[in-house]
């Protein structure tokens, strides 16, 4: 499997794409990310169901 690099501090990132430096913009940005678009998310699932 091919290693993902931190693009903000060059460290590994863990398997879930977090990365090891908690304090790091990758958490924080990731953080921000699962907390907004969850109803976008929801809607294009809803798309996909009607395409099906
Ligand atoms: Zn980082």
């Amino acid at each position: 499997m091919k290693e993902q690099y931190c693009e903000w501090c060059g460290s590994v990132l863990l398997e879930n794409g977090r990365c090891p430096i908690e304090d790091c913009v990758q958490n924080v940005i990731l953080d921000a990310m699962e907390s907004e678009p969850k109803q976008e998310s929801e809607e294009k699932r809803d798309e996909s169901n009607q395409t099906v």
